[in-house]
């Protein structure tokens, strides 16, 4: 018998973590952070099974909220291996080690876990992350491994993010050979800098446990969001303003680099236009990213006047000059060195704020792209004067065509059930709707902490 245990991202988003038992061998996919005012008091529980009966661990890519709590497991107790690529390896460790930080400065200023806890507390420190980090294994693509008698995985390309997979496994069940397929996240079909997943890859499993995070919508063409970004630069710079792009540290800052990049080769970009990375997080992964994708001299996210900020001192500098690009952390403004940006930068019409990401409930980035006129940044009041900008094509996500594509390549009468999970519920029952009017009608969306039994 095979059952999996849905800990996380069902019905909801973030917190990616499922347990499969079988006859052979239990082990976890993912073990990932909840991020959001709903879920996040879910990191403060205890792990809900004993982690000593889980023989192994699958990390499908390096997102906090896919590998965020694997350090909370490694310290409940687990020994065993996390199996990931290479290069989730060496995101996951830049990400888990600035997670344990992020705690540790925290818990020293006395303030609670999180945003909305309210409980003063470390789920992992610094120690934690490094027991966790040595108890990754690497493992290519395509290159099954058998991690006990009777479980066969391969990693496969998912897009998404350097380093993504989705999962094959196939399990040992009633003297059956059973396959089931783990998406992990989804990328583009039209994905930027990294390759998408194989489109002509045929497969036929008995189950599917698949991302729906943009069930039902249809995204902006990554291309005319890429130009668009390049105007806005262009315009804000040419009459003397700054142009900040709050970005996350994983693909969106190296695919922006490599957006400026193209722009400054092509000429609409001048090569004298600084451009700062004002983040030491998205430098350390910008440098992995560009050993994984050198294909000459030159890296793909290097130019003229590319400016690597170290120092917090540089960075409260910056703001000083003016005409110039300054990329900084977090995303979703709501922490980070864009905030110091965004406290002296906004009141200046000149200037130009241009989000190229998903802007959660309750971040200050929300509120920009709201149109607010004042916003509170620390104790400061600061007017809204700089001119706001959301573009929305940027996503590493795919859209529901990208699902359609990916999902094809699985579907055959050996199929029994397709699970959807990694999505509010309303987008993943729009996947669901999507799917059956082309006559797929096995689709599941598992409850939070529901258990099911693939038979
Ligand atoms: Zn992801």
């Amino acid at each position: 018998m095979i059952s999996i245990e849905f800990f996380g991202a069902a019905k909801t988003v973030t917190g990616s973590h499922y347990l499969v038992k079988t006859d052979v061998g239990n082990f976890v996919v993912d073990c990932g952070m909840f991020q959001g005012e709903d879920v996040e008091h879910y990191n403060l529980e205890p792990i809900e099974y004993n982690p000593a009966d889980i023989n192994f661990a699958l990390l499908t890519h390096a997102h906090i909220d896919h590998s965020g709590m694997m350090p909370k497991l490694v310290k409940a107790g687990y020994q065993g291996k996390i199996y990931a690529t290479n290069n989730t390896i060496q995101i996951s460790t830049e990400l888990l080690l600035d997670s344990a930080k992020l705690q540790e400065n925290a818990f020293q200023r006395g303030e609670s876990y999180g945003k909305y806890t309210g409980i003063r507390a470390i789920v992992y420190n610094t120690k934690d992350a490094m027991q966790t980090i040595a108890q990754f294994s690497a493992i290519s693509y395509d290159d099954e491994f058998e991690p006990v008698p009777g479980i066969k995985v391969t990693y496969i390309q998912a897009g998404h993010i350097l380093g993504a997979a989705s999962l094959i496994i196939k399990v040992q069940d009633e003297g059956k050979e059973k396959t089931i397929i783990f998406s992990g996240d989804i990328g583009r079909v039209q994905s930027a800098i990294i390759p998408t997943f194989d489109q002509n890859l045929k497969l036929e499993p008995e189950y599917v446990i698949m991302e729906s995070l943009y069930g039902g919508e249809i995204h902006i063409d990554r291309i005319e969001s890429a130009n668009k970004l390049i105007t806005l630069i262009k315009e804000t710079t040419d009459k003397g303003g700054n142009a900040f792009i709050p970005c996350f540290a994983v693909q969106r800052a190296q695919e922006v680099l490599n957006d400026i990049k193209k722009a400054k080769i092509g000429g609409a970009l001048s090569d004298d236009l600084p451009v700062w990375l004002d983040s030491p997080l998205a430098q350390r992964v910008t440098n992995i990213y560009s050993q994984a994708l050198q294909h000459s001299e030159e890296s793909p996210f290097d130019f003229p006047n590319l400016i690597y900020v170290k120092k917090y001192k540089q960075s409260l500098q910056l703001t000083k000059k003016s005409g110039q690009v300054i990329l900084a952390g977090s995303g979703m403004a709501d922490g980070g060195r864009i905030m110091d940006h965004l406290a002296t930068g906004l009141e200046n019409q000149k200037n130009s704020v241009i989000f190229v990401g998903f802007q959660a409930k309750g971040t200050l980035g929300r509120e920009l792209v709201e149109g607010a006129s004042e916003v509170i940044i620390g104790t400061k009041k600061v007017r809204v004067n700089a001119r706001i900008h959301h573009l929305e094509g940027f996503s590493a996500h795919g859209d529901t065509n990208d699902y359609v594509k990916w999902l094809q390549r699985f579907l055959s009468p050996n199929l029994k059930n397709i699970y959807l999970v990694h999505a509010e519920p309303d987008r993943a029952e729009a996947l669901k709707l999507h799917l059956e009017n082309m006559g797929i009608n096995n689709c599941i969306i598992p409850d939070l902490k529901e258990t099911v039994t693939l038979s």
